[in-house]
């Protein structure tokens, strides 16, 4: 059945599937968008559109998101047991996990990263974040409260879901970004009309059969693909939604929340950041080193909590910038299906561009590039080399703007006081995450203090689990994603008051 040519490494059955003619999910049902319309998908690594998928447009949306109304309003999925609900959800789980390789493979094709990757990383994620929420779907809890107004009245809160919710995911993380979002909103109750990224649509799309195959009820969840203006403006601004999510860039979360104001719908954002990792002379330089270099070039540097701005101490600046150039430098670029890659190419011809661009601006500016720079030397596919650069100032563009490619500042400090390094790490209109390297138990702890950003890590970078909060202060977003935190998104609280 595979008629295109996409990558002679990806399984026949991954083939097949990237070759089907395919559909979006709403009301339960696998159908084309309204207007027939489809767009393409392309495989970064080589430029080649690789399938079409359906343009969701106005018309769509309205389709999707009245089915999740109806199904929210009438439907078994916010009226069943919460044990059912859950049990849903590992079947869902446990199916991603029978299909790891395929979803491994459709990650790798349409976004860039390595095979190997997405397969320890990207799929297994998933797998955990629709186990752990659905464990929650059964201790959703209110409180009972003593009144002050007095002792004759019984007093006690509800939990209940949010309504219809829409979510609007980025390509950086395809798979996992919907399980974030969907995860958390399918325990509580909520009904969703999802919109995955224009950039990478295959695995979502893999995703709605499954959920389908694990016996989701019609319209609990709808999945769209389709442009951002085409489909994600008018879904977050749809009068029957109750709830927006958004991940992705700051300045189309801030289009969100003007898009949300006609209703007053409820919004979380997870937006950018240009994350600081803070490097101490005490640290122990070598694990540093390979730390502070994944911080960066994990998936291409294509992560929002990427660790974008290295501070190094002056003592340890020579040491560590030799060091994090020599991992740059020795780091096999190649198609994600290759066995060899340790870093894809770039999702798009897009950011590609946008992250030379930046490469360039930070010499045009006067940064050095101590490695990587702005020719790859590949002549098909987006692929980007990791960068190392240095002699930067505060002012910079790469110092301030989220780059969202594998480039890093490296910055010397030598301030004697702990506040005055915690002060440059804030001088950020993000607040994301930031790490921190040290063997100092009480200076660790300072300056996870001091750093205005919803996520620290101590001699580690990037650790993500679905138990652990994340999200971002400042312009980093609004609201929570994962661990318990994530459920106040999708949940609304009822005072009843009895008098007795
Ligand atoms: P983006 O434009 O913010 O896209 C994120 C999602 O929003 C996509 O599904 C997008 O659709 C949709 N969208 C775009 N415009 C919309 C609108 N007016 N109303 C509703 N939804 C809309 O991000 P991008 O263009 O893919 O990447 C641009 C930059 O954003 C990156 O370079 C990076 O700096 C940042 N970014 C951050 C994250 C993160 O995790 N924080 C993730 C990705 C990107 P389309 O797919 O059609 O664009
Ligand atoms: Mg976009």
């Amino acid at each position: 059945m595979a008629t295109l040519s996409i990558d002679p490494r990806v399984s026949g059955r991954t083939a097949d599937f990237v070759a089907t003619d395919h559909r979006m999910l709403i009301d339960g049902r696998f159908v084309a968008a309204a207007s027939g319309k489809t767009f393409p998908v392309y495989n970064p690594a080589t430029g080649d559109v690789i399938t079409h998928v359906p343009e969701a447009e106005a018309e769509d949306v309205n389709r999707a998101v009245e089915a999740a109304r109806r199904a929210f309003d009438e439907g078994p999925w916010p009226r069943m047991s919460p044990s059912e609900r859950g049990r849903i959800m590992w079947r869902i789980a446990d199916l991603i996990e029978e299909h790891l390789e395929e979803f491994a493979e459709l990650e790798s094709l349409d976004n860039g990263k390595p095979f190997s990757i997405a397969r320890v990383a990207d799929v297994p994620l998933t797998v955990d974040m629709f186990r752990y929420m659905g464990g929650w779907a059964t201790k959703i809890t209110g409180k009972t409260l003593a009144l002050s107004a007095g002792q004759n009245f019984h007093s006690y809160t509800l939990r209940e879901p949010i309504g219809v919710v829409a979510q609007i995911i980025p390509w950086n993380f395809p798979l996992l970004m919907a399980a974030w979002k969907l995860a958390p909103a399918m325990a509580c109750g909520c009904t969703i009309v999802l919109k995955l990224a224009e950039q990478t649509p295959l695995s979502g799309l893999r995703l709605a059969q499954i959920m389908d195959e694990a016996g989701l009820p019609p319209g609990a969840v709808n999945v769209l693909t389709g442009y951002g203006e085409g489909a994600g403006a008018p879904l977050a601004a749809h009068e029957m939604v109750d709830k927006v999510a958004f991940t992705g860039s700051t300045e189309v979360g801030k289009l969100i929340v003007h898009a949300a104001a006609g209703n007053l719908k409820k919004v979380s954002l997870e937006l950018g950041g240009k994350s600081p990792a803070i490097v101490f002379p005490d640290a122990d330089i070598d694990h540093a080193v390979k730390g502070t270099a994944s911080a960066i070039f994990f998936n291409h540097g294509q992560c929002c909590c990427a660790g974008s701005r290295l501070y190094i101490h002056e003592k340890v600046f020579d040491q560590v910038v030799e060091g994090v150039s020599h991992v740059a430098e020795g780091i096999k670029l190649a198609p994600g299906m290759d066995p060899a890659c340790q870093m894809g190419p770039l999702v798009s011809d897009e950011q590609y561009r946008k992250v030379v661009g930046y490469i360039e601006s930070g010499i045009h500016e006067g940064a050095k590039v101590a490695a990587g720079g702005p020719v790859s030397g590949h002549e098909r596919g987006y692929f980007v080399r990791p960068t190392v650069l240095t002699g930067t100032n505060p002012r910079m563009k790469v110092v301030q703007e989220e780059i969202f490619g594998p480039v890093v500042c490296a910055v010397p400090f030598g301030d004697k006081d702990i506040d005055a390094i915690v002060k440059r790490a804030n001088d950020t209109m993000f607040g994301l995450a930031a790490s921190v390297w040290t063997q100092n138990l009480s200076l660790a702890h300072k300056v996870s203090r001091g750093i205005r950003a919803g996520t620290v890590w101590v001699n580690c970078h990037n650790v993500f689990d679905a138990s652990l909060p994340f999200g971002g202060y400042k312009q980093s977003g609004w609201g929570r994603e994962m661990g318990e935190e994530v459920l106040n998104n999708y949940l609304e609280t009822k005072a009843v008051t009895v008098a007795l």
